[in-house]
């Protein structure tokens, strides 16, 4: 904030030193010579015809109020062709011209003054008939300018050879431009036209990029589209403001309001151009440069105030000095930004680039310190023109942004929602394959006995009758052997049960080194004793292989914890289903079988023969 007082203090102590001339001084002459009205090339160098006389308060120049006031040896200069540009003074200038028309006919010009913002100006022409004196300007209701312009239209009639000589009172609180020019009433037109044709563009353009803007803020709510909106309105009303036109169109009649509304549309101006540009920054709250933009939209509001209370040439000043404090802010603020990487800055810079630079221009040409061209007007035009369209361009791009942003954000959360989806149906899979494999397991628990690993009576229930149907319908042979360890009860009693336990593990390690055909199932189906099935076997072939496991388990030996060696032996019976036999029957014969085995001694096999049907 220091830094920027220390560059503008100098900057409003020029502006407000009054009544410096910044055109060359003409030489002190009286050589005004006529100007021939009908040659162009005279007309396009005017000022080398101009006389002008500044008088400051108390000077007798100062308090006349009529030409014929003046005293002869009034110290008239001539303009030797410079501009007539004066900053901000508390002179009055008269300017003279003699017109000559050489031509033979009656003729019509206008002579022009391009600068509409002169509090008072006063015309008289004195030739061969002295017309009335026409006092207009912006203290005077805009219709005393006799012709409907925004610049100041001094009709001048010539007949032929007729001279005549204008006299011009000026008088402004504002800078002091006295750009004339002498015209015929068709370049007028066609310059009007023109200028009416650009203006309507540029002004066009603003109110409808403003009112887009608006709507863009209603439909999405997003608050930098109303600053916009507000910063583009309120500053194409302040330069139609500055080029003339709201005095003649919004406040012809408003003498009083036509100098306040400058400054008071410039702090407004100031305003809008501070909270666009904080809020399309994106300016980070409590940072310095958010503090700064605060202060200098304060300062702003405090202006707008100021405006109303303040004298013009005051109030003027300094809302100016405001403004491009601001605007020089707003650049420093858009390149710190864009070295922080925030993108739409970059183009925010550029557009803020055009502005500073006709910033500059406008404000050294409003108060004096340029020549008031229309080019300079023209100038502005372009260079805010250019400054909305990249300005606008930059909000496309801020949006553009904003909208891969979310897009982003969008399409990682899809992605996240996805993995996350795969990895939820990966656990699922796994969940339900670990619950496959214990279902199997408890399928096998169930159908399967703990102590031996052989199957149990279960799976007996189940297969056997299936077993049956098989066979009756391939009619290949099945056949069950029961088989149940003899005097097993005493092997319990004398050694104990983990004994007892042991040997029954024995017997059916035994069982399945003897059933290896693949469909062949050996079933602890009770305490001590065992079933065979064989699908595909016949009796007899049962029979011998229980006489295998019978011999194969008196063979061995099996020794308790005290190391005595115990021999066990099994009695077998042996079943062949029957025609018209179902399971329960052929379990009952082979169990009868069994029953004879261990009748007749045990540790043998019986077969059992079907029962005549
Ligand atoms: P036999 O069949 O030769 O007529 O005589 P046995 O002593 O084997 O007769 P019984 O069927 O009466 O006895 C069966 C015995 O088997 C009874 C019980 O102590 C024993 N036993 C049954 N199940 C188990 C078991 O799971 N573990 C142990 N250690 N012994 C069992
Ligand atoms: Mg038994
Ligand atoms: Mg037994």
């Amino acid at each position: 904030m220091l830094l920027y007082l220390r560059c503008f203090i100098p900057f409003v102590a020029l502006l407000l030193a009054t009544d410096v001339a910044v055109a060359a001084h003409p030489a002190q002459t009286e050589h005004c010579p006529p100007l021939e009205a009908n040659d162009p090339q005279q007309r396009a160098s005017l000022m080398d015809h101009v006389c002008y006389l500044s008088a400051t308060p108390g000077e007798p120049a100062h308090s006349a109020s009529n030409p014929a006031e003046l005293s002869a040896d009034s110290l008239w200069k001539a303009a030797n062709g410079h501009d007539l540009v004066f900053s901000h003074t508390n002179a009055v200038y008269w300017v003279r011209l003699n017109v000559r028309n050489s031509g033979a006919t009656r003729q019509l010009w206008y002579l022009k003054l391009n600068y509409p913002l002169l509090d008072e100006v006063t015309f008289w022409q004195a030739g061969e008939d002295v017309t009335e004196a026409i006092a207009t300007g912006d203290q005077y209701p805009f219709m005393s300018r006799g012709i409907d312009y925004r610049y100041f239209l001094l009709p001048v009639t010539l007949g032929g050879n007729e001279n005549t000589t204008i006299t011009i009172r000026i008088q402004s609180s504002g800078a002091l431009n006295v750009p004339l020019s002498l015209e015929t009433p068709a370049a007028t037109i066609a310059q009007s036209n023109h200028l009416t044709l650009v203006h309507g563009l540029f002004y066009g353009a603003l109110l409808v990029f403003s009112a887009f803007n608006l709507l863009l803020f209603f439909s999405s709510g997003t608050a930098y589209y109303f600053y916009n909106a507000f910063y583009m309105a309120s500053l194409g009303l302040f330069l139609f403001a500055m080029g003339g036109f709201a005095n003649q169109y919004f406040w012809p009649d408003s003498t009083g309001f036509a100098n306040t509304s400058n400054p008071m549309l410039m702090s407004i101006s100031s305003l809008a151009m501070t909270l666009f540009g904080r809020s399309f920054l994106e300016v980070h709250p409590h940072s310095r440069a958010d503090r700064v933009l605060k202060g200098l939209a304060l300062v702003s509001l405090a202006l707008l105030a100021f405006a109303f209370m303040l004298p013009y040439n005051k109030s003027i000043v300094l809302s100016t000095t405001v403004a491009l404090m601001i605007i020089a802010s707003l650049f420093v603020i858009g390149l710190v930004r864009w070295r922080q990487g925030y993108l739409p800055a970059k183009w925010y810079v550029m557009a803020w680039s055009g502005m500073l630079a006709g910033a500059l221009i406008y404000s050294l040409a409003a108060f004096g310190y340029l020549a008031d061209f229309l080019a300079r007007e023209i100038f502005m035009q372009v260079a805010v023109g250019a400054q909305v369209i990249l300005l606008n361009y930059a909000m496309v791009q801020r949006w553009r942004l904003l909208n891969q942003k979310l897009l982003d954000v969008e399409q990682n959360a899809r992605t996240n929602l996805e993995l996350k989806v795969h990895e939820r149906t990966a656990q699922l899979r796994n969940t339900m394959r670990e619950l496959e494999r214990a279902n199997r397991q408890l399928a096998t628990l169930s159908l399967n006995d703990a102590l031996t690993g052989l199957h149990n009576r279960r799976h007996l229930d189940n297969l056997l009758p299936e077993l049956c149907a098989e066979s009756r319908r391939s009619g290949l042979p099945l056949t069950i052997a029961l088989l149940d360890a003899d005097h097993f009860k005493a092997v319990n009693d004398d050694w104990g049960h983990d004994f007892g336990d042991q040997c029954l593990q024995h017997m059916a390690d035994i069982l399945r080194r003897h059933v290896k055909r693949p469909r062949d199932v050996a079933i602890r189906f009770g305490g001590e004793e065992f079933a065979i099935l064989l699908p595909g076997t016949g009796s007899d072939g049962a029979c011998r292989l229980c006489e295998q496991i019978l011999e194969d388990l008196a063979g061995s030996r099996i020794t308790t914890g005290s190391g005595e060696s115990v021999i066990l032996t099994m009695s077998a019976g042996v079943a062949t289903l029957a025609t018209g036999e179902d399971e329960r029957e052929l379990f009952r014969r082979a169990d009868d079988a069994l029953y004879r085995a261990k009748a007749a001694g045990r540790n043998r096999a019986e077969q059992s023969e079907p029962e005549p049907s």
